[in-house]
């Protein structure tokens, strides 16, 4: 019988590239072996122990129901930052990493306030934190097992967020306090299910991804009623948002009373965030 890495792989070759698969045998290896992929030997890949080839398939056989990579090995990069991942919470993607430099790029003096509504895994809030010099970050998200993993990469990060379970729907009686707000809720529209990939479909928690098609922007607005009711004046919000929706977005932002929009495309050259300010004086 074969023990080699590459020989488990083989069942993968149709259901994902030739680049994808080397990634993959990199993860697998680094996660069977316990070791960091430097230190693997070819004569590894070529041997794996009976415990390890055990565990390499049984990594193969969920890879081939369609499961990530991420949520097997339940963790993932953001930022070159470690975050644990679990199917509570979305698996972190680049197009976010590009709103986290979009914030950054502000330059802000130290001690700013950070609010980040529907946090998920934590990757903004925790990066915020990490990047921000002096920032004092909060997050809020409606779902307790979110809001676990969340402070988990809080801790994993070395990072202080102040975590709280909020239905951003219910009043909110806080003060204006934020300098800065931001959020990635669900925008992915129902009739975009056809489109999407088995893995996102089948895996990720659908609360948040998607919205019914009446009422696609419903986060949107509510969240930039909040915004104007939290955020001190001339503090920033930032959206990521469904690149079908760029203008609907800026135009409820406008309608609400913000100004500076600004609405920026990711680099696949999808329109895929945006920031607004609340005006000197309004409210
Ligand atoms: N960008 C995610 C996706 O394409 C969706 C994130 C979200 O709904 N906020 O699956």
């Amino acid at each position: 019988m074969q023990h080699s890495v590459q020989h488990i792989l083989q069942e993968l070759e149709g259901l994902y590239s030739k680049s994808e698969i080397s990634v993959l045998t990199q993860l697998i290896l680094e996660e069977v072996c316990g070791n960091s992929f430097r230190g693997i030997t070819t004569d590894k890949i070529k041997h794996l122990s009976g415990s390890e080839r055990w565990k390499a398939e049984d990594i193969v056989r969920r890879l081939k129901r369609g499961e990530p990579i991420q949520y097997i090995l339940e963790k993932t990069e953001f930022y070159g930052m470690p975050f644990v991942v679990s199917p509570d919470v979305l698996i972190p993607r680049p197009e976010t990493e590009e709103l986290v430099e979009w914030i950054l790029a502000g330059n802000r003096p130290a001690g700013c306030s950070v609010l980040d509504i529907g946090t998920g895994s934590g990757c903004i809030a925790v990066t915020l934190a990490k990047k921000m010099y002096g920032a004092d970050v909060y997050a809020w998200d409606i779902s307790k097992g979110a809001l676990k993993v969340a402070s988990e990469n809080a801790f994993l990060n070395c990072v202080n967020v102040r975590f709280s379970l909020r239905d951003i729907f219910q009043p909110v009686d806080t003060a204006p306090f934020f300098d800065v707000i931001v959020s990635n809720p669900p925008y992915v529209t129902e009739s975009e299910k056809t489109t999407m990939e088995a893995t996102v479909l089948g895996f990720e928690p659908h609360g948040a991804l998607f919205v019914p098609d009446t009422h696609a922007l419903i986060f949107y607005e509510r969240i930039a009623e909040v915004a104007l009711a939290l955020l001190q004046s001339e503090g920033e919000l930032y959206f990521e948002i469904n690149r079908e929706k760029g203008l609907e977005v800026c135009n409820i932002l406008r309608s609400k009373g913000f100004g500076s929009i600004e609405l920026r495309k990711d680099i696949s050259g999808n329109d895929r965030m945006v920031r607004a300010v609340k005006p000197e004086g309004h409210g």
